[in-house]
């Protein structure tokens, strides 16, 4: 189950909300994702970075914010991950290195455990083109509203899906 924040503009009452995790169609997103890394659509260092052993996939919701002018995109994540140990994760695999498109299908939790990012893709800042940041839990509650800039504390959480 996903969660998400939204808000209502203190300033001028504007609506607006992030999501966060993943949903019921989550397996679907990520043999998407891989897909497309894997076709090269991300790029060629994403697409040799899944060809690692036991390569797996991050394509959950994520919220990505940027410190220079606070603009922020909400969209699913783009990041290519491998294990540490990669000799632990194929006695835990029993050799079941690919899963549907070809890719591993693992989920953000176990990947949160032995697991490190390999690459990923990092969207430019729709508002002034520099560097963006997955956001903090913090910077995830406290969002600047997309239609007048003013700066809204959360209203009230959501899970979706
Ligand atoms: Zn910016
Ligand atoms: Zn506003």
């Amino acid at each position: 189950m996903g969660y998400g924040h939204r808000f209502r503009c203190a300033e001028c009452g504007e609506e607006y909300a992030a999501y966060l995790g993943t949903g019921m169609i989550y397996p679907q997103t990520y043999e998407k994702t891989a897909e497309d890394i894997a076709a090269g659509k991300h790029g060629e260092d994403l697409r040799q970075a899944l060809e690692l052993p036991y390569a797996a996939v991050d394509a959950s919701m994520t919220l990505y914010v940027c410190a220079s002018c606070g603009a922020w995109v909400n969209a699913d994540r783009v990041a290519v991950l491998a294990p540490d140990d990669p000799e632990e994760a194929e006695r835990e695999a029993g050799g079941d290195v690919k899963g549907p498109g070809g890719v591993r299908f693992a989920t953000p939790w176990e990947l949160s455990e032995g697991y490190h990012v390999v690459l990923e893709e990092v969207p430019a800042c729709p508002g002034c083109g520099g560097p963006m940041h997955i956001a903090s839990e913090s910077e995830e509650t406290e969002l600047r509203c997309p239609a007048c800039g003013a700066v809204n504390k959360e209203a009230f959480g959501v899970m979706w899906d």
